[in-house]
């Protein structure tokens, strides 16, 4: 009986929160926490290699750090388990007050740990939608709740150690709650995951992402940055603007095949099968790797069939 019920649990948990789908096979003990200098005073952390079989390429969400005499900004807060590698990692880079935190959307690799940053003192930011979409999931420790929303507006700017801070919201993209995060003298941009290159871009419908918001985002990502912009996504390796161009030409080549399968009335499962992604499986890594009950790629192309279809 027992084991039974656990495994509909975790069906239900995964229906609900697809991040969360992989959450029992992270192998959280084995998280290392890894730092990259950005500039002076801005760092990157992210988790180790092949132990999140979601995230084979780096456990969890990249968290980002500011550092400096007015105390630490950061951005996401990796998973709940590891909360104390993470407060480790950022003690090595500065003994100072964490004193605000920011999302750049709900997933649990980019928000579960948020509580132990607010127990440590931090003030949690994010988007009015992504505070909704945290609530909802009841399981949630209220702990980990954003305590200042905003909306659609103007960003809202920090100044702090030196750094201008911009948070940029996004419209419906990757969730519908995204922000991006520049750091304007770094000349650096948290973008979150509405950009991707360990896998095919993952459009989350089910927490308000939308493939046209995604696009739309890609161009204001492009328009905003310079040609030597950092642009570091919350999965994957830092890119510059000019890797956006092929990434949103392929998006635009794989949405027109599966639209000229819809208009052949073909089904999903029949586009599925007819791999409208063949062309870039062999170049982006992860392009076959396991997602949402199936491959990246077959993620991909069921969120493009049924975004067209509608
Ligand atoms: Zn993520």
């Amino acid at each position: 009986m027992k084991p039974a019920r656990t495994f509909s649990v975790a069906l239900i948990v995964a229906a609900l929160f697809p991040a969360a789908a992989t959450a029992q096979g992270i192998q959280y003990d084995k998280i290392e926490i890894k730092t990259e200098k950005i500039a002076p005073n801005l760092y990157m952390l992210s988790g180790s290699e092949n132990v999140d079989p979601g995230h084979p390429d780096g456990a969890g969400g990249r968290i980002g750090v500011l550092a400096g005499p007015d105390g630490i900004f950061m951005v996401d807060s990796q998973y709940l388990q590891i909360g104390d590698k993470v407060l480790a990692a950022i003690r090595r880079i500065d003994p100072g007050p964490i004193r605000f935190l920011v999302n750049t959307h709900v997933h649990p690799d980019h928000t579960a740990g948020n509580a132990t940053f607010a127990k440590a003192g931090a003030v949690l930011l994010a988007r009015e939608e992504l505070r909704e979409g945290l609530a909802r999931q009841t399981a949630a420790d209220p702990a980990r709740l954003p305590v200042i929303t905003y909306g659609m507006g103007d960003p809202v700017k920090f100044r702090m150690n030196g750094e201008v801070v911009e948070l940029i919201p996004v419209r419906a993209a990757h969730t519908g709650g995204d922000t991006m995060i520049r750091f304007v003298n770094a000349d650096a941009i948290m973008v979150g995951d509405f950009y991707r290159n360990f896998g095919y871009p993952f459009i989350d419908t089910n927490n308000g992402g939308s493939l046209k918001g995604a696009l739309e985002a890609l161009d204001y990502l492009m328009k905003i940055s310079g040609p030597n912009t950092k642009l570091i996504p919350g999965h994957g390796t830092i890119i510059k603007r000019e890797d956006i161009v092929p990434y949103r030409s392929m998006i635009l080549d794989v949405q027109s095949k599966v639209q000229d399968l819809i208009k052949q009335g073909k089904t999903q499962e029949e586009a599925l099968a007819a791999k409208p992604t063949a062309a870039y499986d062999g170049k982006i890594p992860g392009a076959l790797g396991a997602a949402g009950g199936g491959t990246s790629a077959d993620r991909f192309v069921r969120m493009l069939y049924s975004e067209l279809k509608k």
